[in-house]
Formats: C-alpha cells, structure tokens, sequence
C-alpha cells in the first residue's frame, strides 16, 4: 500500500488533490479529462473554495487520482480514513496491527479481492462498528478483529 496516497492528518482537500495531481504529473486540464470534471472545478477545489464534494466530482477524481473514493472523503471532512466509516478488511488476510489494505476500502469493495471473503465492517461479537484498524481487538467487547466467525463451543 502506498501510505503517500493517504491524505496527511490536518491536511486539506486543497493541499491534498494538489499534492496527488503533482505526484502523478498531470495538469488540471489532464485530470478534468480523465475525471470527467471541469477543469474550473478543480482549479476551485485545490484553492481551497471547494471543500465538499458532488458524488460524481468525488468519483471522477478519485477515479483520475487513482485513490479510493473515502480517502477524498476522509480529506473533505479533516478525519482519518478510518473515522469515514469505510474502513473495511479481509479477515482472512489482514495483519492486526497493520494498515488495511487499500483495496479494502473501497467504496465499493464488498469482497476480499485476494481470498473473496466477505470484508467485515463491524465487531463479529458484539457488531460494533470498527474505527480504527490501529487496534487489533474491539474496543467494546475486546473480541480480535480478525476473530473467526462465531464458532461453536
Ligand atoms: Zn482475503
Ligand atoms: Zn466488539
């Protein structure tokens, strides 16, 4: 996973589309064509005078930045990926203690694209919903997030 992909704690949506255009070389107009969005609307968004997105400016350029659509989300709003409520993993394939998976978090990701499990958004115990993969057990019941599936005992 490419962590510079992940927007910068206390970093703006502005500084942020900015900062992935340059790191993938591309002008405004290039990432308005790819994005499908006017080239104006993201010269506004990277000065700062957009700072919530459409749903279809945020899929255009999370698509032409090559990023997930919560990481916009996560900048847009000044929390973490993982406070977007996005934040979903494979509990056959991920490491506690690890970053997830970029792939995981997808909007639209509903299925381990490594394994095919179905990716777990909440507590196997008690179906809290997971805030923060930095823990390896949930907060409110202290269940291991990559627990396997209630087993019988
Ligand atoms: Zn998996
Ligand atoms: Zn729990």
């Amino acid at each position: 996973m490419k962590s510079s992909n992940v927007p910068k704690p206390g970093e703006s949506l502005a500084a942020y589309v900015h900062r992935l255009r340059l790191a993938l070389g591309m002008s405004q107009q290039a990432v308005s064509e790819k994005s499908g969005v006017h080239a104006q609307s993201i010269g506004k968004i990277e000065r700062g005078h957009t700072t919530v997105l459409k749903q279809k400016t945020q899929r255009g350029l999370a698509y032409a930045l090559d990023i997930p659509e919560a990481h916009l989300e996560a900048a847009a709003k000044g929390i973490s990926v993982e406070e977007t409520g996005a934040l979903k993993f494979c509990p056959q394939c991920w490491i506690p203690g690890n970053a997830p998976d970029a792939m995981w978090l997808h909007i639209h990701a509903h299925y381990c694209f490594r394994c095919g499990s179905a990716l777990r958004h909440n507590c196997v115990q008690c179906d809290s919903p997971i805030t923060s993969l930095k823990h390896r057990f949930c907060p409110y019941c202290g269940t291991a997030y990559n627990a396997p599936e209630k087993a019988e005992s």
